[in-house]
């Protein structure tokens, strides 16, 4: 009886927010298994994601927001780090083994039905349990004036929160007192899609991109476009990102994204855009590796927020790597 998560037997002392968390929390019903829960996280894509994460599990940011991936990455992601802040292995268990996923914090963290756990869905028809509702926020609300009920930090998930631009707005108020017990962690395809107050307030995390995503924007193609041009001729680059304001981190972000995607291409033999085909043609596997690197060292300084460096003279400083890279 003692684990018990039931949200019957809790209510009536929870009063109506906790009951309403609660509910949430049953809702999505991730797998049983925390591991098979965690497992999209796991895939080697997203190695130097979850090793953000271990970093900041010594202080965890009140939001971590995580972008790109897949739907089912991003939820992994989410209890991942539920399971990592709350995981009740003893202290002499090495940090890379944890989440243990066997301990019984882990288990309901990733498994699903853990009290501290509320996760509430924006793709959910408002009435229904679980969902992003201004009904459910304002519930939350409620719950976080109160300390966690087992384990040492809440963990409030909004999946798809781009799709509840309200009920985000709800969400904002809360964060305005900060609470060292409860982490937030909004799910969002891309930054681009939430509202800018609550990126701000965020550390975003970015998932490699799928292998199957979809194209390149038009804004995004034509900076792709410029920088193929400029590894093979050196030329018009730095007169594209001089003109002021045409960068943004955002835009630069996802550039740096689709130059990954090119690059996980080649190195994977599959076939490739222009600007993939490019490097594979001019660049050795060391080569490529250098570009690897040089390329998430970019995307994590255009991750942070706010940004502390000029996108600008960040993607100057690529565009130079890869031209130097090919010759
Ligand atoms: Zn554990």
């Amino acid at each position: 009886m003692a684990n018990d998560t039931s949200s019957t037997t809790a209510a009536p002392r929870r009063g109506r927010a906790a009951a309403a968390a609660s509910a949430a929390t049953a809702a999505p019903a991730p797998p049983p298994d925390p591991r098979e829960a965690v497992a999209p996280l796991l895939d080697p894509r997203h190695r130097r994601t979850v090793g953000h994460l271990h970093a900041l599990a010594a202080s965890p940011p009140q939001v971590v927001l995580a972008e790109g991936g897949t739907a089912a990455e991003r939820m992994a992601l989410a209890l991942y780090w539920a399971a990592l802040l709350n995981c009740e292995s003893p202290e002499d268990v090495p940090d890379d083994a944890r989440p243990c996923l066997s301990c019984p914090s882990c288990v309901r963290m990733a498994g699903g039905g853990h009290r501290d756990l509320v996760v509430l869905d924006g793709n959910k028809p408002s009435a229904e349990e679980g969902s992003f509702s201004i009904e459910n926020v304002r519930a939350l609300r409620g719950l976080l004036g109160e300390p966690p009920r087992e384990g040492r930090r809440r963990v409030v998930v909004l999946v798809d929160a781009h799709t509840r631009v309200e009920a985000a707005n709800g969400l904002l108020k809360s964060l305005e007192e900060p609470r060292p017990t409860t982490c937030f962690v909004l799910l969002a395809p891309q930054r681009e899609r939430l509202l800018p107050t609550l990126v701000s307030r965020s550390f975003v995390l970015t998932l490699a991109w799928p292998t199957d995503a979809l194209p390149p924007s038009p804004a995004v193609r034509d900076w792709l476009d410029a920088l193929v041009e400029f590894i093979q001729t050196g030329g018009g680059w730095m007169e594209r990102t001089s003109r002021k304001g045409d960068l943004d981190a955002p835009l630069a972000a996802a550039v740096v994204l689709h130059c990954q995607r090119a690059l996980a291409d080649v190195l994977a033999g599959r076939a490739a855009d222009p600007l993939g085909r490019l490097l594979a043609e001019r660049m050795d596997p060391a080569r490529l590796r250098r570009c690897d690197e040089a390329l998430a060292a970019v995307q994590e300084a255009l991750s942070l927020s706010p940004s502390p460096v000029n996108p600008a003279l960040v993607m100057d400083w690529l565009a130079t790597r890869l031209f130097l890279g090919v010759r």
